[in-house]
């Protein structure tokens, strides 16, 4: 048996990053940005009034207060969206609403609450104003020339946002991996009343969905029938329209379990010297079977039939893999420390137990607990879970000690 750590430095050795691309802003979302961005223009690009209210000379309300109200004379009306047309004078104001620019000979704002109307060309100010009130500058969040994201920025919503302010258009970003999904086994079928023997494919959609949450671009490849020379061919074309291929079912140590062999097969044929195939007995519970192949310049992640194994394999050694490759570099999940609010058992053998626990926060630290059933085909009572708690090897822990969760969402 082997470490977890040391599977995983040995997969994150061998993927790459993908090269660069450009795109158009709007589908970046998630990914990472392989080149810096600049703003050929301000944001704003015009100083503009933070509030409605009236644009002013400060100097025009100098004494201005409560019960010593100044009238100044309304000279224009300026709604968001219009251009000035008049100045502002001494003794004169605009009215003017939040985004609309500042008129020549302003300088500062005084809010609408701080006003009274006064007949119909004039305003009462109570409140004496200061130059720059409530007025936002050209530039006052991305000057013009500004680097603002540099490589490496994973982009979320307000990155995009931004980009959108700064008419970026395309961006130069590491692009969406294309990740097919195959499941293999005689037994498997899509969907629709079950003949003896067969069972319902449950690995397929979870995994499909597992890589829509990471940001990651599915491909689903169907069912492969426990055949070398089949579950061969299937790679083969699955290699030649994907970065990456994720399978599972195949890769234990039963008698119909093909899946390293048609690896090697297709590692055989690979004029590239770095071609591999990895077969692992992991030293985790669930999940211990794992075969990592890198061929066609490509990794091929096979992962355990059973579903819990399947899905605990897939965030352990795939998620991060496949993030590494879109130029991320924050890959692994979070891990915090947490009080169990049970007593959680496991004998030694080993292993580093893998438990499916539901995590929550309460007075400002987390606490977890068991999703109930364990065994690796139940995934039911997994579906609930969002964190994986560390139990290192030995008796377990019990009620208020403190474990390492996984945090999955
Ligand atoms: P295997 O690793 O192929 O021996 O599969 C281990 C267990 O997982 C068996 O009980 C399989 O029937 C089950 N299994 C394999 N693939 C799937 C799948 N896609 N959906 C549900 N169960 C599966
Ligand atoms: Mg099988």
């Amino acid at each position: 048996m082997i470490d977890v750590e040391e599977v995983r430095a040995a997969i994150l050795e061998f993927v790459e990053v993908l090269a660069p691309v450009d795109l158009p802003a709007r589908d970046a979302l998630g990914l990472v940005l392989a080149s810096e961005v600049r703003s050929a223009g301000p944001i704003p690009p015009f100083a503009n009034t933070a509030m409605d209210g009236y644009a002013v000379r400060a100097s025009s309300t100098a004494g201005a207060g409560d019960d010593a109200p100044v009238r100044l004379r309304v000279v224009g009306e300026l709604p968001a969206g219009t251009a000035p047309t008049v100045p502002v004078g001494d003794g004169e104001a605009i009215r003017i609403m939040t985004g609309a620019p500042m008129p020549e000979g302003a300088d500062a704002v005084v809010m609408v609450e701080l006003t009274r109307r006064d007949g119909d060309d004039g305003v009462l100010v109570v409140h004496e104003a200061r130059p720059g009130d409530h007025v936002r500058r050209a530039g006052g969040d991305v000057e013009a020339g500004e680097v603002v994201f540099g490589p490496g920025t994973v982009l979320g919503p307000a990155h995009l946002g931004v980009l959108a302010s700064i008419d970026a258009g395309t961006v130069r970003v590491h692009p969406r991996v294309r990740v097919g999904v195959l499941s293999t086994g005689d037994e498997l079928v899509e969907a629709g009343p079950l003949r003896p023997g067969k069972i319902r494919d449950a690995n397929r959609p979870m995994l499909l969905a597992l890589l829509a949450q990471a940001g990651v671009e599915a491909v689903n490849l169907g069912i492969a029938r426990d055949d070398e020379q089949t579950m061969a061919a299937t790679l083969g074309d699955a290699l030649a329209r994907c970065d990456a291929v994720i399978t599972s079912g195949g890769v234990s140590v039963g008698d119909y379990d093909y899946m390293s062999a048609a690896l090697e097969r297709i590692a055989a044929d690979d004029a590239d010297e770095r071609a591999r195939v990895d077969w692992y007995q992991v030293a985790i519970r669930p999940a211990k079977p794992l075969c990592v192949a890198f061929v066609r310049g490509r990794p091929v992640f096979g992962l355990p039939g059973n579903p819990v194994s399947s899905l605990v394999s897939f965030e352990l050694f795939a998620r991060p893999a496949l993030l590494t490759m879109m130029g991320r570099t924050d890959c692994f999940r979070t891990e915090v420390l947490a009080r169990a609010e049970h007593a959680m058992a496991r004998k030694p053998d080993g292993k580093l137990h893998l438990d499916r626990v539901r995590v929550r926060i309460e007075d400002g630290a987390y606490v977890v607990a068991s999703v109930g059933k364990q065994e690796s085909n139940a995934l039911a009572a997994t579906a609930s879970a969002n964190g994986l708690v560390l139990l290192p090897d030995g008796d377990g822990v019990a009620e208020g000690d403190t474990v390492k969760v996984m945090l999955l969402d």
